[in-house]
């Protein structure tokens, strides 16, 4: 144990995909915890759940990923043992190419050693589904855990965890509730923001929005990829998105990215399409993209977990083991996580 936790009861602010992560791997460790939310604006609640360890852009590994998949597959598995339901899809995301350039360059990776786990190129039985969609280019095939169904995971996580009596409590959690015999997790996405303790982290808010579509004309279960995603949920619906939008501060939907949703997807598919829901969330990312963990510079029972940025699916499981591991056991942060990176911005009157 750490200074810091001394027999101390762990409370976790914020029920979204970190704080989530955070009460499993209490819980697998036997720890007992109570959770705050404000049950508002999750980004959790948004995301399409895609768990995509490319960056197609560069065509390289997205940061830690052979680290970060193999400790998600195994924890969401875990989970899903203990609910007894499914909440991964296990399907791959298939990249349609933009040009010939790229498809070149798919090839050749594709058969070097540090991406052949995670690219491949699609059997033929897998194409006919995609009529409706144009790809003179070719389609590369992305092997993945696949995406989580994330309202399913907060919604089924808190029920196991209220049947085994923790307690949750609704509404913002303010200053002045901190008690000091106890141990404070802030795990508040964009709500960040407001945190007396942790605001002079630089925590980037990213706007983005997605549309639910139905359609008759495609039969793909699974996700495709060209400046955006389309992501099967049903056997006639499927989640396209996203857009990114810096200035935006509340999760508000506009018309411009529901048109500029329509004209990317437009762009490479043919398939007529009904809108079923137009939904916006806000991404809590960092400028130098890693997760923000640690301790308070002052306030050392205040502990922050944040900054899961686009992949939060994919980072949460790996950090909130790796900070518990740092409150509990008093092991050292990575420092490319640690929030002393930006102690600079933090002056002591403020906190
Ligand atoms: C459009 C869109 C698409 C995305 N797609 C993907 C994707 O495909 N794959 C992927 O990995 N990631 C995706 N993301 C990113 C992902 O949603 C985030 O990385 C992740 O959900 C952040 O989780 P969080 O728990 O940090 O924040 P949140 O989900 O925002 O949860 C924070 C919680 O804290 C609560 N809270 C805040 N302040 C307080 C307070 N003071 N007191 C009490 N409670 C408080 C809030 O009410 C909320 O419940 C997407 C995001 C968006 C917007």
């Amino acid at each position: 144990m750490s200074e810091n936790t001394n027999g101390q009861d762990i409370v976790i602010v914020g029920w979204g995909l970190a704080g989530t992560a955070l009460a499993w791997e209490l819980y697998f460790l036997g720890k007992s915890f109570s959770v705050k939310d404000s049950l508002e604006n999750h980004s959790t609640r948004v995301a399409a759940g895609l768990v995509n360890p490319v960056v197609f852009k560069r065509l390289t590994k997205s940061w830690n990923a052979d680290v970060l998949m193999p400790s998600a597959a195994d924890f969401y598995s875990r989970v899903e043992q203990v609910l007894e339901i499914k909440l991964l899809s296990r399907k791959s995301i298939f990249r349609v190419f933009a040009s010939v350039e790229e498809s070149n360059n798919w090839a050749s990776k594709e058969g070097d050693d540090r991406f052949s786990s995670y690219l491949k190129s699609p059997s033929k039985e897998q194409l006919p589904a995609l009529s409706t969609v144009q790809f003179p280019h070719g389609i590369g095939e992305v092997k993945t855990i696949g995406n989580l169904d994330t309202i399913k995971f907060l919604e089924a996580s808190k029920d196991f965890f209220l049947e085994k009596g923790v307690q949750f409590d609704s509404g913002f959690f303010l200053e002045e509730e901190l008690n000091p015999t106890k141990t404070y997790i802030f795990a508040e996405g964009y709500g960040l923001r407001k945190n007396p303790f942790f605001n002079y982290l630089p925590l980037n808010l990213t706007h983005g929005e997605t549309l639910l579509i139905e359609t008759q004309e495609l039969n793909f279960d699974a996700t495709l990829n060209k400046n955006m995603f389309v992501m099967q949920v049903a056997p006639t619906v499927y989640k396209a998105g996203a857009t990114y939008n810096w200035e935006l501060t509340e999760p508000v939907t506009t018309e411009a990215a529901k048109n500029e949703l329509i004209e990317r997807l437009e762009s490479f598919t043919t398939f007529e399409y009904k809108i079923l829901e137009h939904k916006a969330g806000i991404r809590p990312t960092v400028i130098d993209r890693k997760p923000l963990l640690g301790v308070h510079p002052a306030q050392k029972n205040a502990f922050v977990f944040n900054g899961l940025g686009t992949k939060g699916v994919m980072i949460a499981p790996y950090y909130a083991g790796h900070l518990l591991d740092h409150i509990l056991k008093g092991e050292a942060l990575e420092r490319e996580v640690d929030i002393q990176r930006f102690e600079h911005y933090y002056l002591p009157n403020r906190k």
